[in-house]
């Protein structure tokens, strides 16, 4: 198959695109670059430097590419940034898409693959998060999301379009061959920065809130390696490809671990001793997200491959240092 990857050059991104690679497909990837790597655009990728909300750019791509579907990846996702700049996420992730999704329909293009985010549920005190919750994001970063999953609907419904949209709960590791992995500016994810610490790059792991209502106080996230993502992505397109109907899907571990836990296994991945500092809640996160990611087994055949917390951190750590 022929996919169009937008964000291609960002973490999740460059990771699915080594994959679709990996397996025989064509990719053509766009990104402008704003949070993305150049380098890590796998170099059989076809590459064009541009925004997805640039209607001619899109439209004289999916003319020229024809291309079987889309993975959209590209959107800023940060849950601290969108809290404090909620019109950056407005713009670039609904207004961007919006403009993406007029494109793909002026081309006739029907299948996307959109990655959402366990954020679209908001604060919910539940073992397991299924899909039917109900999604209340506590902040505009889940709020811009379940507003593109809902665009992306409304969208399908007009122009015969059928989609899957991901709900990734927290990813986190690298590609086995070390080549890419997590590299944001600046770095605000849990498990990069305390590998940081572990590495001597930063001195101290603050730990953000420990008055949660959870075991040790600590926020508790479902962690899932980045090419057990990757692989729900691919598995999607042929799903789509094969007729599938529109889906909403759930993809983690099925289990949580507190800030607390996840330091703690990495103390023992990198045997370095990790300081850490509790300081303030960080504005906009809910005390925990736990994932069901049943449907996604059940309807794609998806068995994550990393289900440790260990196995993702080490990954991370043997590709980062
Ligand atoms: N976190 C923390 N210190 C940090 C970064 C994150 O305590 O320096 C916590 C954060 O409050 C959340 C969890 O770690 O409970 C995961 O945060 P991350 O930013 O990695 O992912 P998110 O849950 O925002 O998608």
């Amino acid at each position: 198959m022929k996919v169009l990857v937008t964000g291609g050059a960002g973490y999740i991104g460059s990771h699915t695109v080594y994959l679709l690679i990996e397996q025989g497909h064509d990719v053509v990837v766009v990104d402008n670059l704003v949070t993305g790597h150049k380098q890590d655009v796998h170099p059989d990728a076809k590459f064009y430097y541009g925004n997805i909300g640039d209607y001619p750019l899109m439209v004289d791509i999916l003319r020229k590419e024809k291309v079987d579907g889309l993975i959209h990846f590209a959107a800023y996702s940060l849950v601290g940034e969108s809290m404090s700049q909620p019109f950056k996420y407005y713009e670039n992730n609904v207004s961007a898409t919006n403009v993406m999704l007029a494109a793909m329909a002026e081309c006739g293009v029907k299948q996307l693959v959109f990655s959402s985010t366990a954020a679209t549920y908001g604060d919910v005190n539940v073992p397991l998060i299924t899909e039917e919750m109900p999604t209340h994001p506590t902040n505009p970063y889940g709020q811009t999301k379940l507003a593109m999953e809902q665009m992306i609907a409304w969208h399908g419904q007009a122009y015969g379009m059928r989609h899957v949209a991901f709900r990734y709960f927290n990813v986190a590791g690298a590609h086995s061959s070390g080549r890419i992995y997590e590299k944001h500016d600046p770095e605000t994810h849990l498990i990069p920065l305390v590998l940081e610490v572990a590495a001597g790059v930063r001195k101290q792991i603050y730990i953000f809130g420990d008055d949660y209502a959870t075991p040790d106080g600590t926020c508790i996230r479902d962690y899932i390696h980045v090419m057990d993502l990757a692989v729900a992505h691919v598995k999607a397109m042929n799903y789509l490809i094969d007729g599938g109907k529109s889906m909403t899907f759930n993809l983690g571990n099925g289990e949580g671990f507190s800030v607390r836990q996840v330091i703690e296994a990495a103390q023992k991945v990198t045997g370095r001793e990790i300081l850490t500092h509790v300081s303030d809640r960080r504005q906009g996160d809910p005390a925990k997200l736990i994932a069901s990611s049943l449907l996604a087994t059940e309807t794609l055949n998806w068995i994550p491959q990393y289900p440790s917390i260990e196995a993702i951190i080490e990954s991370a750590w043997k590709a980062a240092y």
